[in-house]
C-alpha cells in the first residue's frame, strides 16, 4: 500500500483489511458465545460503521437483527464535543438485548450520548462494541464491552471512516502522517 492524499493531507498505510478481518472475526465469535439462545439487535452508528457492520454480520453465526441510527460530532479532523443524534432507532427495542456497534470510539462523547439515549428505553441489556478504540483520547467512564483494535490518538481514515466526506470506500485503514496532526 502506498501513501495517499485526501483534502491535501497525506495518510500512510496503517491497518490492512486482513488485520481488521481477524479482529472482527474474534469479536463476532466472542459475542456469539455470550448471546447463545438469544436474538440480539446490533445497532450500527452511521455512516462510519457500514463496512465494519457488514463484515461483522457475515462472521456472526447466530440469529440476530440489525438496525441503524445516525449521530454527528466530527468536523474535519476534530471532534466538536457537541453530539447530535440525527435519527432514532426505527424499531421497537423493548425487552431486547441491544449491542451498539461503533466504528471508532475517540473521546467517547458520541458513545455516551447514544448510550444514555438508548438506556432510557426498557431494553433487556445494553452493551457496546467498537472496531477501533483510542484509549489515550477516551474521557468517559462508560465500559466498552467489545473492542476489535486499540489505536493511538491519531486521525485515521478508510474502511468506513471519512475525512470530511472522503475516504470511506478505502478497503484498508490509513493514519494521518506527522506527529502534530492529531
Ligand atoms: P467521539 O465522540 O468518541 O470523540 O468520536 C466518535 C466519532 O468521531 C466516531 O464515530 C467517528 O465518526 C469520529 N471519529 C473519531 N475519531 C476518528 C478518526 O480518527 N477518524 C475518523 N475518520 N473519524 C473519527
Amino acid at each position: 500500500m502506498d501513501e495517499i492524499k485526501i483534502h491535501g493531507d497525506t495518510f500512510i498505510p496503517y491497518i490492512t483489511f486482513e488485520e481488521l478481518e481477524h479482529g472482527i472475526k474474534m469479536m463476532a465469535n466472542t459475542i456469539h458465545q455470550e448471546y447463545k439462545g438469544e436474538i440480539p439487535i446490533f445497532v450500527g452508528v452511521l455512516n462510519g460503521v457500514v463496512m465494519f457492520m457488514s463484515d461483522f454480520l457475515k462472521q456472526y453465526k447466530g440469529d440476530c437483527e440489525i438496525s441503524f441510527l445516525q449521530m454527528k460530532s466530527y468536523e474535519g479532523k476534530e471532534s466538536t464535543g457537541k453530539v447530535r443524534q440525527l435519527m432514532d432507532i426505527p424499531m421497537d427495542i423493548t425487552n431486547r438485548h441491544v449491542v451498539i456497534m461503533e466504528d471508532i470510539v475517540d473521546t467517547g462523547n458520541t458513545l455516551e450520548a447514544l448510550y444514555n439515549a438508548i438506556s432510557k428505553k426498557p431494553v433487556k441489556s445494553l452493551k457496546v462494541a467498537t472496531l477501533l478504540y483510542k484509549p489515550d483520547a477516551y474521557k468517559k467512564d462508560l465500559n466498552i464491552d467489545y473492542i476489535a483494535m486499540s489505536i493511538p490518538d491519531k486521525f485515521v481514515v478508510g474502511y468506513g471512516l471519512d475525512y470530511d466526506g472522503l475516504g470511506r470506500n478505502l478497503p484498508d485503514i490509513y493514519q494521518i502522517k506527522g506527529d502534530s496532526d492529531l
